[in-house]
């Protein structure tokens, strides 16, 4: 079975290109055009979802070296996410599929971030239900209790700003070009966690708050800078390391108290920020400190890519799980 998988919910345009499961193609184009903006621009994502979907789908069939004819279906992201940005995807997806005659399916983009797990990979132990998935990105926050591939139920989520969010905001904050999660990742690497104290919020049972922490720490800023102009400069890797630091204490009292009330132990991560160092690296301990089996993405399945989409059309496949063309892009969604 070929699937193409085409992701385009944001500002990524991806298409890959899966047999049975094995990623053969994974192209991913960025949008360079939002570093400017400190976030991403819905219009111009649209504009340029329109100018790479081409391109980036030919690259996929390419490197795969299949042609058109060979695919069994297409795979698409339905939702959630930017309107502008899923109707190129959907409507190239569901154009595609009626000019070959082949079925269309479509494909929530969290489970899909979720089920990047059931990918096929040589040394990859895919996990076994039930397990909880923390899926952390630029626009969720959940805690998610897997029962099936489909059976998904989300316990606890963030109440305000996504922990993507965080990053991206506080970078922001600190002058570092959108997205900032990977340079506060960076930077991480060589200050001191204990330099400088952030709070953590107070929430009710499994949920997650950031919009406490993101203001805190552009008052903090604020406030330094206007002592010392320099402070940002001096101090950027204490900081950042700081900040993750509260992040990942955040995110994994959450993972501990799911992981206590549910008693299930096998933790996936999944989203963008699963590619972060220290949260991949907390959890890991995890396997240590509190019995769990855990499973941490591959890198290029972490941030949006299109074999995530790719595998879960697979999946809805082998269960003949088709949509038909009066499918609309949603961009909210529940699963
Ligand atoms: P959603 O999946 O919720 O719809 P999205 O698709 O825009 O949102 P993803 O591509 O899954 O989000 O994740 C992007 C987010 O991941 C950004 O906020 C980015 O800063 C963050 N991110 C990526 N790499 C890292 C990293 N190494 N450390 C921290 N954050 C990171
Ligand atoms: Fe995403």
């Amino acid at each position: 079975v070929y699937i193409l998988g085409i992701e385009s919910s944001c500002d990524d345009t991806a298409a890959a290109v899966l047999y049975n499961g094995t990623v053969l193609s994974n192209v991913v184009a960025t949008q360079k055009i939002h570093e400017q903006y400190g976030g991403v621009v819905p219009e111009l994502a649209s504009r340029a979802h329109q100018q790479n979907i081409v391109p980036v789908i030919d690259q996929a069939l390419k490197q795969a070296g299949i042609s058109k004819s060979q695919l069994s279906a297409i795979a698409f992201t339905k939702g959630p996410g930017l309107m502008g940005s899923l109707l190129v995807g959907t409507s190239f997806a569901k154009s595609l599929a009626l000019a070959l005659d082949i079925p269309l399916i479509d494909i929530d983009h969290m489970q899909a971030h979720i089920l990047a797990h059931f990918i096929e990979e040589e040394n990859y132990t895919k996990p076994t239900f039930p397990f909880l998935a923390m899926t952390i990105s630029g626009g969720h926050t959940q805690i998610v209790r897997v029962t099936d591939h489909f059976q998904m139920e989300v316990i606890g989520q963030t109440l305000d700003d996504a922990v993507g969010e965080a990053f991206d905001k506080s970078a922001k904050t600190l002058g570092l070009p959108y997205p900032g999660g990977p340079l506060i990742d960076k930077y991480a690497k060589s200050g001191n966690p204990k330099a400088f104290q952030f709070t953590k919020p107070k929430v009710n049972g499994l949920n997650f708050s950031f919009s406490g922490l993101k203001t805190n720490v552009l008052y903090f800023i604020q406030k330094q800078v206007k002592e010392n102009p320099n402070f940002i400069k001096e101090n950027l890797e204490d900081i950042c390391a700081s900040l993750q630091y509260t992040i990942i204490n955040i995110l994994m009292d959450g993972l501990k108290k799911a992981s206590k009330e549910t008693g299930i132990k096998s933790i996936a991560i999944g989203g963008g920020v699963s590619a972060n160092s220290g949260i991949r690296k907390a959890l890991k301990d995890g396997e240590q400190k509190y019995g769990w089996t855990t499973f941490i993405p591959k890198f290029e399945y972490t941030t949006d890519n299109a074999a995530m989409i790719g595998i879960v059309g697979y999946l809805k496949f082998l269960n003949n799980e088709f949509t038909d063309m009066s499918v609309v892009a949603k961009a909210r969604t529940k699963f």
